[in-house]
């Protein structure tokens, strides 16, 4: 070994600098061993391709080349530890067309790995002459090796630094590195870009610089005490911009160590979240406010009630001071809706919001529970007087008209009332105590209020045992229909009957009076209707069968049987046609709200049936609005008069005078007029003397069970009705 030579590249070496090292050391070695050629190439990742990454030719740096490996001797270097060729090279790979383009007869090439010991690219000497001195050479290569590896290293490290230095300027999120002493070393773009300083600034400084003042001593205490503890803090920290404005920023800190375990710096992650912290805020307002009137609704409520009543039971253990929920639902809310339509039903609840927060004070709660439900929160009352003047106040408030789009609409209150600590502790108790005195407000007449007692619970206990015990009715069919004749005056026979449906309960028969509000209350109609419809239609299709042919079927529908969607509207039609019946032996019987001008599907579902065959009327003609404008939306085969007018008219001159005008108006609209509660036979004589049509009540029968129908039938007499013994 030359060792002069050697000490010759060591020299030369101590002056190159790190950019120039691989092309000078390409120089040094290809002087010191007289190679026309001497490069360093980076192999791809299938070692198929090589690039050079320095070439120096006779003693100076040429412009770098790719070339594919297959075929050439340096295919060997990289499954070998080194390859040399004293002459002879282009017979040996005849297919490498740059040894013939390059003259060459002699070749050395040692691999360089990378640190885990693959070969990542290769020395390569190529002579135009037979080497002589191969020892030298391949010992020269071997040695080097070491030297160019470890900057190819220091290469690929500063390749990856530089990619990690990109990302971390290029971040969306900001980044600020501290030294072990928080001193500020580093930060990104999107550390200025959220807090206004440029790096410069703050370099040196430590991230107290950025402080709001908006946390206490304890809250950073805590911070550093985690992130010593765990070696990393995230959180929401206000922190302060350039401009002096204050912002929310969530944020990461993460503790570095080096090998031996010290801290050796922090890096912290963070993001502006103001307009996340105002998304939030959104969300929450919807989760705890009601769009429509902008109050709180029951969630809030209750957290608020209970907030009130937690303070109240930590502070002076005897003393707390009296509460009121008020729970307030509007009379016949419903009704307007249905008449005037939903967005004046919105502006009216609007309007009451409003008025309700007109007559509290601003540290009280008003809350919209429920769609036509408010309530009220009053803290600190002097006593039960009190509350009662505010329910008096509220009352006297609501007996003032509205006036809104033209119209002058009258909205009274029911209001229930329960007491902080009288009553419950909590707000869902409370609130349940209030509603149900204000049930039993509204049962005693509605625009009034009431405290709560203890013997209230029991109604409200009562309902659910009926919507229980009706649900399971349901399901075991235990509900029945009876049949109720009606009777026409023409032709003095038994033409129609009207279907009513009856519940045994447990021995006990439930009045639908009583019954079917719990089953529209609890969504329980549909079913209670889908069994009256069809047991109903298969008792008709036996009295059909039986001869009688022209009998037709009244079939009460509550407005809540009105399917919501179109898709729906053929329902009742199936069940009368699958029962082998055609749509006109069927009338259905309906109240008026069904008409109201929003209920556009009702009405085409109404046009349908009606076009296919059955008849509709009219039911309780006089206790509703009575709305003429209805009935022209609307035409109607069959109107029947409430039995109130039909009770007092033999009493009473103005029922007398109402009746004889329904009558009249119907003859001129061409509607036929049943009259219900028709007890006595002196009200026949009247109805018969006002050209009425039909009559129904108990004077000729009460409801009969279905195997009663055909013997009715047979037997009707009109003027020898058979009250007694067929009664229901
Ligand atoms: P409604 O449709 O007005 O039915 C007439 C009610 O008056 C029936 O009471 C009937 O028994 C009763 N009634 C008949 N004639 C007389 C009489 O001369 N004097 C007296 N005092 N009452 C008479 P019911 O069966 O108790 O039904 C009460 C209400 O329940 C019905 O009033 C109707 O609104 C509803 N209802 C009954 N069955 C059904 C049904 O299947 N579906 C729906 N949606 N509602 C029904
Ligand atoms: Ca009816
Ligand atoms: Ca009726």
């Amino acid at each position: 070994m030359n060792e002069y030579r050697i000490k010759s590249i060591v020299k030369s070496l101590a002056n190159i600098n790190s950019a120039n090292f691989f092309h000078d050391i390409c120089l040094s070695l290809s002087k010191a061993i007289n190679a026309d050629f001497v490069y360093i190439a980076s192999l791809d990742d299938n070692d198929t391709l090589a690039t050079t990454i320095a070439l120096a030719s006779q003693g100076e740096i040429i412009e770098n080349i790719s070339y594919s490996l297959p075929n050439t001797p340096c295919e060997k270097i990289v499954n070998s530890l080194i390859c040399t060729h004293r002459s002879n090279i282009q017979q040996l790979y005849p297919n490498d067309a740059r040894l013939i383009d390059m003259s060459i007869e002699g070749y050395v090439g040692v691999p360089l790995k990378n640190v885990e010991g693959n070969i990542v690219a290769i020395l390569v000497a190529l002579f135009q002459e037979p080497i002589s001195n191969t020892n030298e050479i391949e010992t020269l290569f071997l040695l080097f090796s070491g030297l160019i590896e470890r900057e190819l290293h220091k290469k690929s490290y500063s390749e990856k630094l530089e990619l990690t230095n990109t990302i971390i300027e290029n971040s969306h999120e900001a980044i600020l590195i501290t030294d072990a002493h928080t001193r500020i070393i580093h930060t990104n773009k999107a550390f200025s870009k959220i807090t206004g300083y440029h790096i410069d600034e703050v370099i040196g400084e430590t991230p107290k610089f950025f402080q709001s003042g908006h946390h206490d001593k304890n809250f950073y205490q805590k911070m550093w005490s985690q992130l010593k503890r765990r070696g990393h803090w995230q959180g929401e920290i206000w922190n302060k911009r350039k401009s002096g404005e204050i912002y929310p920023e969530w944020l990461s800190i993460s503790t570095i160590y080096n090998k031996v375990n010290q801290e050796t710096h922090y890096v912290s992650f963070f993001s502006d979240i103001t307009q996340q912290n105002k998304d939030k805020s959104k969300i929450k307002r919807q989760y705890y406010f009601d769009s429509l009137t902008k109050l709180a609704n029951k969630k809030m409520l209750f957290q608020q009630v209970d907030q009130v009543i937690k303070q109240n039971c930590q502070e002076a253990q005897n003393i707390q001071s009296l509460c009121g929920l008020f729970v307030m639902d509007l009379d016949l809310f419903k009704h307007i809706n249905n008449t005037y339509g939903h967005a004046f039903g919105d502006k009216l609840l609007r309007l009451v919001a409003n008025r309700l927060k007109s007559l509290i004070r601003d540290t009280d709660t008003v809350a919209r529970t429920s769609g036509d439900s408010f309530a009220l929160f009053i803290k600190n009352l002097p006593d039960e007087q009190g509350a009662q003047r505010i329910a008096e106040n509220i009352a006297k408030s609501f007996s003032d008209p509205f006036h809104l789009d033209g119209i002058t609409t009258n909205c009274s209150l029911s209001i229930g009332i329960a007491l902080f600590p009288h009553d419950e502790k909590n707000a869902a108790g409370l609130f349940k105590k209030a509603e149900q005195a204000m049930f039993d407000a509204k049962d005693n007449g509605r625009n009034s209020f009431r405290f709560f007692t203890s013997n209230m619970g029991e109604s409200a206990a009562r309902i659910l045992k009926v919507k229980n015990e009706l649900e399971e009715a349901i399901n075991s069919n235990k509900l029945d229909v009876v049949f109720q004749p009606i009777i026409s005056l023409k032709t003095q026979l038994c033409t129609k009957f009207e279907a009513l449906v009856r519940w045994n309960n447990n021995g006990t028969w439930v009045s639908p009076s009583d019954f079917i509000p719990v089953a529209e209350h609890f969504n329980l109609i549909d079913r209670v209707g889908a069994i009256v419809l069809k047991k109903s239609c298969q008792v008709l299709k036996t009295l059909k069968n039986a001869g009688f042919t022209d009998i037709i079927f009244n079939i009460n529908r509550s407005i809540y049987e009105f399917p919501k969607d179109e898709a729906n509207n053929n329902l009742w039609l199936h069940v009368i046609e699958a029962s082998g019946l055609s749509p006109s032996d069927i009338c259905f019987e309906l109240t008026e709200s069904v008409l109201a001008p929003e209920n556009d599907n009702n009405i085409s579902l109404l046009k349908s049936i009606q076009d296919a065959g059955c008849k509709i009327a009219l039911d309780d003609f006089g206790t509703g609005y009575s709305s003429l404008s209805y009935l022209r939306r609307f035409s109607i085969d069959i109107l029947k008069i409430d039995r109130s007018f039909i009770k007092e008219m033999t009493m009473v001159r103005d029922d007398k005078t109402l009746v004889t005008a329904i009558i009249s108006m119907a003859k001129a609209l061409g509607i036929a007029v049943v009259a219900e509660g028709v007890e006595k036979k002196e009200q026949v004589e009247i109805l018969t003397e006002l050209g009425c049509d039909f009559i129904q009540g108990y004077y000729f029968s009460k409801p009969l069970p279905s195997q009663a129908l055909e013997n009715f039938l047979t037997k009707f007499s009109f003027t020898h009705p058979l009250t007694e013994s067929t009664n229901n």
